[in-house]
């Protein structure tokens, strides 16, 4: 059936199918080349699948700081899981996009392409605390949502680069937070008692959550820029930091790239463990095109030396920043061919992991509520080559990504890799 299947060009796409792709990169594991080209295309849920989802045993998708492919909010699967415990996070997407295919089969779930099962999958298990409410009546599950071992806590909901109109191109986090306001009644700031009261629920479950993820959008108020972002974030770990016995407590925070000053406050006032911030994309041009916000009050070399500067404070490998891959190929600015971008990513990568900072990646999905919507995500081979190139720059630099690899966060095809090497 492989054989046969090899065959096949996707039908919809002027592309090599999955193994064609695949044949070119024999050491890079067929798994997380499947979680990339899953995220890359979305799935979709046969009916058969849908009833066969149970809300009971199940993890269907909480409250996120971003929107779905599909622009609807629906209680479907929060994520799959692969036989080799790869997660795939990934959005419910139109059938005329070409989605994989999620089908229930024989009992069990799978992923079908073409018209082939490609991979049984399973469903995240549903958290103990899904389902109960804190003290002035939330549902936990609204404050903070589950990863494979780690608790998400998405502070606020709003972003201050989106009220002077530069918000990120490839973001909806208003758009997103409006719809979610509407449909689900959750609040745009979370209260840091009912945060504390979550997670102090959530980890009764024994075993299961090994880390906490705070982010949010940026706040460029205050005296310094972004000292009101920094404000919130010390109340919340503070509340947090209550749970613990330790001072430090496994955490990341992904916010604004903070100064010497707010960076240094929020590693000695807080339990704080590890810092992110996203540059996003690594070349200038695309940074002023793509985040006029962040380039704006910032600028891209000064983000990136933030980040540098960083590394003194919170120490090699618990620094990083994310991507929001395959921006660099969008219309009309982005880069022309998928070869110079790979280069111009990996080459800023390797300047930030000579410095210290680790670079991951997640795959870029147009979102329906985002400026760049319509557009299509680059090809399988592309994200292949960047996964393994950013992998390649932490072993040499010798760098290490726990606080955001396969277990922690499971987002990251790149840190997928660190398992393996
Ligand atoms: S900084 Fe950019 S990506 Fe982050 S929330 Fe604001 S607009 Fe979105």
């Amino acid at each position: 059936m492989a054989a046969l299947v090899t065959l096949v060009k996707n039908r919809y796409r002027e592309e090599p199918s999955f193994d064609e792709t695949l044949a070119g990169h024999p050491g890079f594991p067929r798994l997380v080349a499947l979680k990339i080209d899953v995220q890359r295309r979305g799935v979709s849920y046969t009916d058969r699948a849908q009833a066969a989802v149970d809300p009971a045993i199940h993890q269907l998708r909480s409250p996120y700081i971003f929107g779905s492919r599909d622009g609807a909010i629906k209680p479907l699967p929060e994520s799959l899981l692969l036989r080799d415990g790869t997660t795939i996070l990934t959005d419910p997407t139109p059938l005329e996009q070409d989605p994989y295919i999620v089908d229930y089969l024989d009992g069990e779930f799978v992923l079908v392409d073409n018209g082939e099962v490609r991979e049984a999958v399973e469903l995240w298990s549903k958290p103990a605390y899904y389902g109960k409410f804190t003290s002035s009546g939330q549902p936990m599950s609204h404050i903070v949502s589950a990863r494979p071992q780690r608790l998400n806590v998405f502070q606020s909901s709003f972003c201050y680069f989106w009220a002077e109109d530069k918000g990120c191109k490839f973001c909806d986090i208003v758009t997103h937070t409006k719809q979610q306001r509407e449909e689900l009644g959750v609040p745009n700031r979370l209260r840091p008692e009912d945060v504390r009261e979550t997670v102090t629920e959530a980890l009764k479950e024994s075993g299961r959550f090994t880390s906490l993820c705070f982010t949010a959008g940026s706040v460029i108020k205050g005296d310094t820029l972004f000292d009101r972002e920094v404000d919130f974030y010390v109340e919340l770990l503070q509340a947090i930091g209550e749970i613990f016995r330790t001072k430090k407590f496994p955490s990341q925070l992904i916010g604004s790239a903070f100064n010497e000053k707010q960076l240094t406050r929020l590693y000695e006032e807080t339990g704080l463990s590890s810092y992110t911030s996203d540059l996003e994309v690594l070349d200038e041009e695309q940074f002023n095109w793509l985040c006029p916000g962040k380039a704006k009050w910032v600028g891209y070399k000064e983000w990136r030396e933030r980040l540098v500067r960083a590394v003194d404070i919170f120490g090699r490998g618990n620094v990083g920043t994310g991507l929001v891959s395959g921006i660099e190929l969008a219309r009309p600015h982005g880069f022309s061919s998928e070869k110079d971008a790979l280069s111009a990513t990996l080459s800023e990568a390797e300047y930030l992991a000579e410095r210290g900072v680790t670079t991951v990646y997640i795959v870029w999905v147009p979102r329906p509520g985002s400026a760049l919507r319509g557009q299509k995500a680059p090809s399988l081979d592309y994200f292949i080559r960047l996964a393994q190139g950013l992998q390649d720059l932490r072993v040499k630099y010798k760098l290490r990504v726990d606080f955001d690899d396969y277990r922690r966060c499971g987002n990251h095809p790149d840190s997928d890799l660190a398992r393996l090497q």
